[in-house]
């Protein structure tokens, strides 16, 4: 903790930095399974100058052997009891959307379902099928985020990032690097600055309509009825059905382990019903995960991601 401190002191972040500096920062209020330890520091930039800031603050951390976490929405993270050492440095300050006829640059921040919004504003499609799921721009480029048959790959025409010798640069579309919820992002320590997509012209009412269409099926499946990370394994097409219908042919729905539950209307959704500790959502997930491994066969991914500070034994 005192060398985080030292760090940010040294290179007077909060003072000549824009944007919202706090330690201890309980994770708890960033992430929308509302569970997650203090962050030794976080930090939330803004300004025109801050991405030029974070190129320092990351040169500075990795010189000093101060590990830095890239947060967006927080929407497919479980964060540790523990909490998060280092920096944590969250991206929902960077947000705006610039536009040509044909396509879309969005700050990293934007939250993907006011980038559908600004697009839609302006009769252009191809954001459109990420109504109503939360996250930003950037985790939903790194998490390669798909639903309602699109991937962000369909659409991502090039992503601009601090790449690992802290520059500012653009990384143009390559299919073969994506896949079922998989970015080259994820291989790499990169900071995801903003990302342009490809838009095409279509009627705002259209375009409306399919958005309040995605926006009340969510709704309708419960998706915001309690706090959660959305979809906790991924599907696996060889399986011949979701995750979630497997899950539930073995009646694991409403199995609880502490304050985490099995959504006893989805299987495929573990809750927060309120007071659960972020040991609970991942023990429940080991628990399910091996119940379906013995009386399935089947070997489920995780698709929430573990963060932070966890116990050898809880990990
Ligand atoms: C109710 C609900 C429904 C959901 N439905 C879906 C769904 O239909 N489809 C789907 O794919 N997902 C879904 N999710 C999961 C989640 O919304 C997506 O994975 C989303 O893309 C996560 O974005 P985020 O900004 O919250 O990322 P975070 O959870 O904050 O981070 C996820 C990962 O991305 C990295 N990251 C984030 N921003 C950056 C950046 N700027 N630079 C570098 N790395 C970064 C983080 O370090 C982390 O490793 C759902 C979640 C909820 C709560």
């Amino acid at each position: 903790m005192p060398t985080v401190r030292k760090l940010l002191e040294k290179i007077n972040i909060g003072a000549g930095f824009e944007g919202e500096l706090r330690y201890d920062e309980p994770m708890s209020l960033h992430t929308t399974f509302r569970v997650g330890g203090p962050a030794d520091a976080w930090y939330r930039p803004s300004g025109d100058r801050s991405v030029e800031a974070m190129a320092i603050l990351l040169k500075a951390a990795r010189d000093e052997g101060v590990p830095v976490f890239m947060l967006g929405g927080g929407a497919n993270i479980v964060v540790a009891d523990r909490g998060i050492r280092g920096v944590v440095l969250d991206t929902t300050g960077w947000t705006g959307c610039s536009f040509t006829d044909s396509s879309v640059l969005v700050r990293s921040g934007t939250d993907v379902d006011s980038a559908a919004d600004a697009c839609a504003e302006r009769s252009l499609g191809g954001l459109d099928f990420l109504a109503g799921m939360p996250g930003t721009v950037g985790g939903a480029v790194w998490m390669n985020a798909r639903c309602y048959g699109s991937s962000v790959s369909d659409v991502l025409q090039e992503t601009e990032i601090l790449d690992e010798d802290f520059r500012r640069v653009p990384v143009p579309f390559d299919p073969a690097a994506f896949s079922y919820k998989r970015s080259p992002f994820q291989d790499r320590r990169v900071l995801i600055v903003s990302a342009s997509f490809r838009l095409l012209p279509r009627s705002a009412d259209a375009l409306r309509e399919a958005m309040r269409l995605h926006r009340a099926d969510r709704e309708a499946k419960g998706h915001y009825r309690l706090p959660s990370a959305g979809s906790s394994f991924k599907n696996d097409y060889a399986y011949g059905k979701p995750t979630g219908a497997v899950v539930d042919g073995l009646g694991l729905r409403g199995l609880r382990l502490g304050g985490a539950q099995v959504a006893d209307w989805h299987g495929n959704i573990i809750v927060n019903t309120g007071n659960a500790r972020a040991t609970d959502i991942r023990g429940l997930a080991r628990l399910v995960a091996d119940r379906v491994r013995e009386a399935a066969g089947l070997e489920l991914e995780t698709e929430m991601l573990y963060v932070g500070d966890w116990d050898e034994d809880e990990a």
